[in-house]
Order: structure tokens, then C-alpha cells, then sequence
């Protein structure tokens, strides 16, 4: 009898398998990424979705005030108390009319789910709740990432709030901004700068983490997605539970497109929706590999048979070229997306499509998100740039009914929204310097002296 949860090589051609515990990440047989996969048939699942209401008025209970965990019976790997909370998941879907208009929608049609709200100030709590736990359970007691900052100040959070394991972070130099640097050592972790980039800093923690066996909470770690599947349980939440047309999502490593799929897919084999939404991933321009793979070179997943040799030529031809990721949107600044496989088989299973939007169109749109009063990241503004781009091609329809997901909170990176608004060519080098330079909706601040009929005059005509 096979177990109640192990772990599978999501390439349906390799059989290989491996325990929960296991924490190699990578499948035995052939190297592939691997899915936490259940017996779902002798698992207790709810009848309905609406199930989870119940667990509402329960929210004294961690587990359930949690917005991972209170859906704990659709990633149901760990007993209740093993799992690691710290309040993750209490999170926004708000319709968001304003920025329907930018993007082309109508009026009710545009939802923002925004993931600014958790405990770091992005979405990367999620997984990290559900990979905290699992390392937990096999007994880690050290926890490493690379990050372009949301998962270091992610992994920084878990281990001081709880005190359970040491975090080790390792980032690209000088691309970080500001506030994720700061959250990751005002939280104590052990945090090493190296020389090279994003692509860099992950190839290096993965082998620095097989050598000392610390545990690797990167988005190759499949648990990271069996907690960033909730975002998308508590948007049909939102929507009381109906299906929306399309899921719009900036892909970096191109987790969360991944765990999307995985969420919508498994909610349909257990009869508890109908039909899955679309899926759409938006690269900026400047690290847009996923995009060219799939629309220049038209990589598929192919019943799992993807074409492994376009993705190796076209990594070589960034080498040869000494092409690295360069985009203001520094979340999504990744060249060499480790869950790429999965992001095929996400769009084969969503009917997907990706584009990719150059950083001028998403510093914009993010203007725009801000001026309708939720304040996001850059990378997290992709999703609605994205989205302009595909209502104006005609593939979302102007009466779809779309969730864009804003990734991360827009005090995480306050230098590049004050550089937008500036007028001081100092102050906006920041954008000028990386080829932005125009912007369509800067709200500067007004110089008055310190003269009160002056003050009172500029109110009158500005106000
Ligand atoms: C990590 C991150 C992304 C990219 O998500 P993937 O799952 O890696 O594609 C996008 N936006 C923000 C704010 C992030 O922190
Ligand atoms: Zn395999």
C-alpha cells in the first residue's frame, strides 16, 4: 500500500518516488522537480467548499485563524501539531474598479488579491509557513534560501518568531532593495552577500545545502507550494467560491503559477469545482526567459516530453551573450526559473499564456494599483501591466472576470516608488539609469516656501 503523502517525480514518463521526509528535492531517478502527492482517497476531504466557512468562527484556534492552514485538509502533510504558524495568510481579494478601467475591464470585473498583507509583507509567507513546517518535521535546524529578498525576509520571520531553527540567506550582490535587506537582519538571520546575481546565489545555496544538510526552503522545495496554494482558496473564497475567467500572476521562479495550478487541479479531481480558471504569467521584459521559451521558441509541456534541449540552448545562448536578468521589478529578476517545468504543466492545465511587459508599463500600472488605494511592489504590478497588454490583444475579454495577484507590499522597495514621483533627476536616476524614462502618472510633491498665503494659494488651486 503506498503512503497516505509522499513525494513525486512530476514527470509521468519517471515513476520516482520519494518519502515525506525526504529533503533532497529532486527526484532519485532522473533529477525533476517533484510534487507532494496524497491518497486523496484515504484522506478526509470536505464535501463542499464551503466547509472552510465553519472554520471562521473558530479563529482563536492558530490553525484555523491561519489563511494557510484553516485549509488544512487540502495539504494535509503534516499533523496539527507539527504546523507552524505565525498569522500568515490574512490577506485581501478587493475589487478594484479604478484599475479595471486602466486595464481595459469593466466595472465589478477586476479583483485584487493582495498578498502585501501577510506577516513579511508578501505572499512568500504561505509557502514558507508550509515548508517550515515540513522542515520541522524531518528535524532541521538550520533553513536556507537565495532570495531577491522576499524569501530571506520571509525565512528571517519564521525562524525569530519561533525560534525553531537558524535561517542562512544567501543574495546577489547590490540587487536587493532596501527593506527586504533590512527585514532579513533585523530578524537575526545569517545573511551572505555573495558576488553574482539571483541565478548565481540559487545554484550556490543548493550545493551548499546538500553539502551541510541544511534544509532548502527555495521554490524547488515542493512543500513552498503546497502553502501558496492557498491564495488560491482564499480568492474563490472571495468570490463565494466561484471560478473566476482568468488568474493573472508575475512569474519569477515561477512557483506560485506552479501551486496555482496544482490547487485548481487537485480541487477538481475531488469534486470540488468545475472547471479550472485560465492562467496567465507576465515576465518583465528585462528577465523574460519563460516568455521567449513559450512564445518564441514554443516550448510545451507535452504530456511531460518537454523539449529539455531548447531550454539548454537557450540557457547557453545567455551565457555566450553574458545575458543577465535586468529588470527594475527585482522580484521577478531571475533568468533561470527553477520550477519552469511545472510552469508548462500549469499553462497545459490552465489553458495559460505568458507575456512579458517591459519595466516603463510596470512602474505605471503600479502608480495606478497605488492611486486605487493598495500599494504594491514592482514585480507585483506586472500582473496588471500584463493584463492591459492581454485585453488590448483581445485574449482577456473586457467582461472577463480576472484576480490579479499583487505579489508584495509597496514599503518593500519605497526607493523606486519615490524615484517615480520625483522630479529630482538624483532622486529618479534610479529609473533613468535602467532605460525608464518617461512616467505617466507621477504625483509630485509641491516646493512652497514657508509662507502661509502662499500655502493657502497652492490648496486652492490644487485641491
Ligand atoms: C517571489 C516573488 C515573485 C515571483 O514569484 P515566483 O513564484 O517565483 O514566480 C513575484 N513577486 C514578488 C513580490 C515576489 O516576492
Ligand atoms: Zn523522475
Amino acid at each position: 500500500m503506498t503512503e497516505l503523502v509522499f513525494q513525486q517525480c512530476l514527470n509521468p514518463q519517471c515513476s520516482g518516488t520519494a518519502s515525506l521526509a525526504d529533503t533532497a528535492f529532486r527526484c532519485a531517478r532522473c533529477g525533476g522537480l517533484l510534487d507532494v502527492a496524497y491518497d486523496w482517497d484515504r484522506l478526509p476531504i470536505p464535501k463542499t467548499l464551503k466547509h472552510f466557512e465553519g472554520k471562521w468562527a473558530n479563529r482563536t484556534n492558530p490553525l484555523d485563524f491561519s489563511g494557510v492552514w484553516r485549509f488544512r485538509e487540502l495539504l494535509p502533510f503534516a499533523p496539527d501539531d507539527a504546523i507552524i504558524t505565525v498569522g500568515e495568510g490574512q490577506t485581501l481579494c478587493q475589487r478594484a474598479d479604478a484599475v479595471a478601467a486602466y486595464a481595459g475591464l469593466k466595472p465589478g470585473r477586476l479583483f485584487l488579491q493582495y498578498e502585501g498583507m501577510n506577516p513579511s509583507g508578501s505572499f512568500k509567507d504561505n509557502g514558507m509557513s508550509a515548508a517550515f513546517t515540513h522542515a520541522r518535521m524531518t528535524g532541521a535546524t538550520r533553513a536556507a534560501c537565495a532570495s531577491t529578498g522576499n524569501t530571506s525576509a520571509s525565512l528571517a520571520i519564521y525562524c525569530a518568531a519561533t525560534q525553531l531553527m537558524r535561517g542562512i540567506i544567501f543574495i546577489g550582490s547590490g540587487k536587493i532593495s532596501f527593506g527586504k535587506l533590512s527585514q532579513a537582519l533585523e530578524h537575526g538571520a545569517l545573511t551572505l552577500q555573495i558576488q553574482g546575481d539571483f541565478d548565481d546565489a540559487l545554484r550556490r545555496v543548493q550545493e551548499v545545502s546538500r553539502q551541510l544538510g541544511i534544509y532548502l526552503v527555495n521554490s524547488v522545495n515542493p512543500f513552498r507550494l503546497e502553502g501558496q496554494k492557498t491564495i488560491m482558496y482564499r480568492v474563490l473564497e472571495a468570490l463565494r467560491w466561484e471560478v473566476p475567467d482568468w488568474i493573472v500572476v508575475p512569474g519569477g521562479n515561477l512557483g506560485n503559477v506552479s501551486s496555482f495550478a496544482k490547487a485548481f487541479s487537485e480541487l477538481v479531481e475531488l469534486g470540488l469545482i468545475s472547471r479550472v480558471p485560465r492562467l496567465a504569467v507576465i515576465n518583465a521584459t528585462g528577465a523574460d526567459t519563460f516568455h521567449r521559451l513559450y512564445n518564441e521558441h514554443h516550448l510545451r509541456w507535452n504530456g511531460g516530453r518537454f523539449d529539455q534541449s531548447k531550454i539548454d540552448s537557450y540557457y547557453a545562448s545567455l551565457d555566450a551573450n553574458n545575458r543577465k536578468a535586468d529588470t527594475l521589478a527585482s522580484a521577478i529578476e531571475i533568468s533561470r526559473p527553477v520550477n519552469l517545468p511545472k510552469a508548462l504543466r500549469a499553462l497545459d492545465c490552465c489553458n495559460g499564456v505568458v507575456r512579458a511587459v517591459p519595466d516603463a508599463e510596470i512602474l505605471d500600472a503600479k502608480a495606478k494599483i497605488g492611486a486605487g488605494g493598495l500599494g504594491c511592489e514592482p514585480a507585483s504590478a506586472a500582473s496588471v501591466a500584463g493584463l492591459r497588454t492581454l485585453v488590448r490583444e483581445g485574449v482577456i475579454d473586457k467582461d472577463e472576470r480576472v484576480v490579479c495577484i499583487l505579489t508584495g507590499h509597496v514599503l518593500k522597495d519605497a526607493d523606486e516608488t519615490v524615484a517615480y514621483h520625483s522630479t529630482d533627476p538624483a532622486t529618479s536616476a534610479k529609473l533613468t539609469t535602467r532605460g525608464v524614462k518617461q512616467v505617466a502618472f507621477a504625483n509630485r510633491a509641491v516646493q512652497v516656501p514657508n509662507d502661509l498665503a502662499a500655502i493657502v494659494k497652492i490648496i486652492e488651486l490644487n485641491g
